[in-house]
């Protein structure tokens, strides 16, 4: 309580330098043990100043990662009733309660009943969104693999199966997370990226999967999978998920996943569910409770439309697994449903937050928060002649660049272009569109640089098809309308002292 109640007073961001923990502590540990008011006094000398503090309210980096007492009330108790928990018989309410609160978040997500247990489908917590895309790719390819195949049999089977495995290939646009990346690193398959553009927000079109999946074909390969994405890392980007529906009526043996991993948070709320209408064409989702909606990390929740594809990928049952509950198929043994074995009870802080909030206090944090990254990008917008942005406001958001300084004398005194991007490579020759980029990126890293080593406020910058652009995120539990008001102003602050640093050309004044 003292450390959330006095968090806005400490430095956002941690700014020891790599290996300083080892300089403060001894080689080993000791060799009798130590009493806890000694080991206590180590966090604030040792610890804190190593630390980033993603509750404070200054943090606006990457997406946050949510914080509330409710939510590590739930980790308390977890940690009290540790247990591997790993099948029904090892703790009926762990499996039990995780099923019921995730049919209440399905529910509340606005996801077709095919996702709910009561159906085919159901949902299953997992640490994070890499993990549940490395679990759904999987299953997707063993699915693929075991219907392509099933014409044949034995060991002609066999090797139907070992020749297909080396053809398959994941897809996911070139904005998805790198997570698609990675599970297609640990699956043992190809990955493509598939192009977005900027014409079209960045989210994937059915146009450009389409093109992606013939290109396959013709190349012998098959794609089995799909990473759609409902708020991509970068800009929040949505691909355009009734495009890709068309799209898998002429190719229905591919997995699509939804990574809804920070965004799916805002179904909660009736004015996002329209983005849900088309779910029924995808084999799973999943979204992290843990980035947006006030729950403590680790709670990825996955939903599925058919379990029984994760338990023909994912079960192996030796004999000391066995019992008669689970051979009865009555219950749910959720180890079927993840990678390892062992699993926490994550549901206890899911139920805790959904009842200390209610549903209308999840619909109220996600509402006010998209209202701040509206004000937000509505100050970005009253400056155009000092910053540019990328892509629409999006699920708390904004997404900007530094636009350069009008380029000479001439044009300065001629008829006036906007600073603004758009206009100002417009009004030049090709070589000048290059050149306002070049100006534009080197200024937009280097103000990012000086807020961020300002420290009063954290931000994080990406790089989305050359342009060099700053994420400011408002979603965090603290964020308030005045922590906002002032990122805006050093953001100000920050660009006006770098501009003046430099000519027209982005050229350094000596
Ligand atoms: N997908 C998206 C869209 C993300 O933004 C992120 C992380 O921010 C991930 C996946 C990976 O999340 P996790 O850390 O839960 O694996």
């Amino acid at each position: 309580v003292n450390y959330y109640d006095t968090i806005g007073e400490r430095r956002v961001v941690s700014e020891v330098e790599p290996g300083y923990l080892r300089n403060l502590l001894p080689d080993g540990p000791p060799r009798e043990g130590e009493r806890w008011e000694d080991i206590q006094k180590d966090i604030e000398a040792k610890i804190m100043p190593g630390l980033t503090h993603w509750q404070h309210p200054n943090f606006m980096a990457w997406f946050p990662a949510s914080s509330t007492y409710p939510g590590m009330l739930g980790e308390l108790y977890s940690s009290a009733f540790t247990a591997a928990a790993f099948n029904w018989l090892c703790s009926p309410a762990v499996t039990e309660l995780e099923t019921i609160v995730l049919d209440w978040l399905a529910k509340l997500l606005n996801l077709p009943p095919s996702f709910l247990s009561s159906g085919e489908g159901g949902g299953v917590i997992q640490g994070s969104a890499s993990e549940a895309i490395v679990t759904v790719m999987v299953a997707a390819r063993d699915k693929y693999l075991r219907e392509s195949t099933a014409h044949l049999e034995g060991a002609e089977r066999d090797t139907a199966i070992a020749e297909t495995r080396g053809r398959l290939v994941a897809l996911g646009s070139e904005m998805a997370h790198s997570s698609t990346q990675k599970a297609a690193l640990i699956a043992g398959t190809r990955f493509r990226a598939v192009p977005a553009e900027l014409g079209d927000d960045l989210g994937l079109t059915g146009e450009n999967f389409r093109k992606a999946v013939d290109q396959c074909k013709l190349e012998g390969l098959e794609p089995f999978y799909l990473t759609a994405s409902l708020g991509t890392t970068a800009t929040c980007a949505v691909d355009k998920f009734g495009e890709i529906a068309e799209v898998l009526k002429e190719n229905p043996a591919i997995w699509v996943h939804v990574d809804a991993a920070y965004a799916g948070a805002a179904l909660v709320c009736e004015e996002y569910q329209h983005l849900t209408h088309h779910m029924d064409a995808f084999d799973s989702f999943d979204m992290n409770m843990h980035k947006w909606l006030l729950t403590n990390f680790d709670a990825s929740c996955l939903f599925v439309k058919r379990r029984r594809h994760l338990f023909d990928a994912l079960s192996v049952t030796p004999s000391y697994l066995r019992n008669e509950f689970s051979d009865s198929g009555l219950v749910t043994d959720y180890r079927d449903w993840q990678i390892p074995l062992g699993r926490r009870f994550r549901a206890l802080k899911i139920w805790f937050v959904m009842r200390t909030y209610g549903t209308e206090g999840l619909k109220n944090h996600i509402r006010s928060t998209v209202k701040l990254g509206e004000l937000f990008y509505s100050m970005v917008q009253s400056r155009p002649d000092l910053f540019e942005v990328l892509t629409p406001p999006a699920f708390a958001l904004t997404v900007l660049s530094v636009v350069p300084h009008p380029r000479s004398p001439a044009l300065a005194s001629g008829p006036q272009p906007s600073t603004a991007r758009g206009a100002y490579s417009n009004s030049f020759t090709p070589d000048a569109t290059s050149q306002a980029l070049i100006d534009s990126n080197l200024l937009t890293k280097q103000v990012y640089e000086a807020v961020n080593s300002r420290a009063e406020i954290f931000i994080t910058s990406v790089v989305v098809k050359g342009i060099y652009v700053i994420r400011v995120v408002s979603a965090n539990p603290k964020a308030e309308e005045k922590y906002i008001r002032r990122a805006f102003e050093i953001l100000v602050e920050t660009t006006e002292e770098v501009r003046n640093r430099f000519r027209g050309d982005g050229r350094k004044v000596p």
